[in-house]
């Protein structure tokens, strides 16, 4: 039997899903894939203060603002959390979040450590968190210098920093190592697929088994 006769088994809570990494451990392609395999995904995307890189597009990959657009949003409550990168200011708005949320979508979120601790106080049960790390130290700095986006200091920077990113590892659910983007995937999506059982979140359940019992 499909859940279309049973109405009730398809009402599910959503759920806010954080991928952090060090840059270059391949997590913006990994999400990017994740969307793509998953349309009950919306991805949030963020505001920032840092210039656009090569092909990047305004609302899709980040919503490009100056800093005093940015400290006028955060003035007026309009992020759920906001923190300092590399010099530069992140920022989830608020409001999209919410309205996906409330259409019953799971909420993708592509923060680092800070924000998800400032996410994990307000969201509590409704986040997951999964902490992506590169399967070497020479792979990440390989993919750091294939990107070739930045220039050769902000590489050297970004690595310099990927190890303070990596040591709040443990503050996550779960682990992911992405060996394989292939098998990354599937394991972020078995972990997903899981979440999505859980009791809480089957908001259908109690009304359904009401039923089952008479
Ligand atoms: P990049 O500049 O390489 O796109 O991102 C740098 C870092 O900032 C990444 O670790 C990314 O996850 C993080 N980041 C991007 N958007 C946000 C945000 O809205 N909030 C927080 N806390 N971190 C963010």
């Amino acid at each position: 039997m499909s859940n279309n006769s049973l109405p009730e088994l398809g009402t599910r809570r959503g759920l806010m899903l954080v991928l952090s990494s060090p840059s270059g451990a391949g997590k913006t392609t990994l999400s990017r894939m994740l969307l793509a395999a998953d349309p009950a995904i919306a991805m949030s995307v963020s505001a920032t203060t840092r210039a656009p890189r090569k092909g990047e597009v305004e609302g899709q990959d980040y919503f490009f603002v100056s800093a005093n657009q940015f400290h006028d949003m955060a003035k007026h409550g309009a992020f759920l959390e906001h923190a300092t990168v590399f010099d530069n200011h992140y920022g989830t708005p608020k409001e999209p979040v919410m309205m996906a949320l409330a259409k019953g979508h799971d909420v993708l979120f592509d923060i680092d450590w800070q924000g998800t601790q400032q996410l994990r106080q307000q969201a509590g049960d409704d986040l997951v968190s999964i902490f992506v790390l590169p399967p070497s130290h020479d792979e990440l700095e390989r993919r750091l210098r294939a990107r070739a986006q930045d220039a050769d200091d902000v590489v050297a920077a970004r690595m310099a920093r990927a190890g303070n990113e990596i040591s709040h590892w443990a503050e996550y659910d779960y682990v992911v190592v992405n060996d394989t983007l292939e098998h990354a995937l599937e394991k972020v999506r078995t972990i997903l697929a899981a979440e999505r059982m859980k009791r809480g979140r089957q908001t259908g359940i109690p009304a359904f088994v009401s039923k089952l019992i008479g």
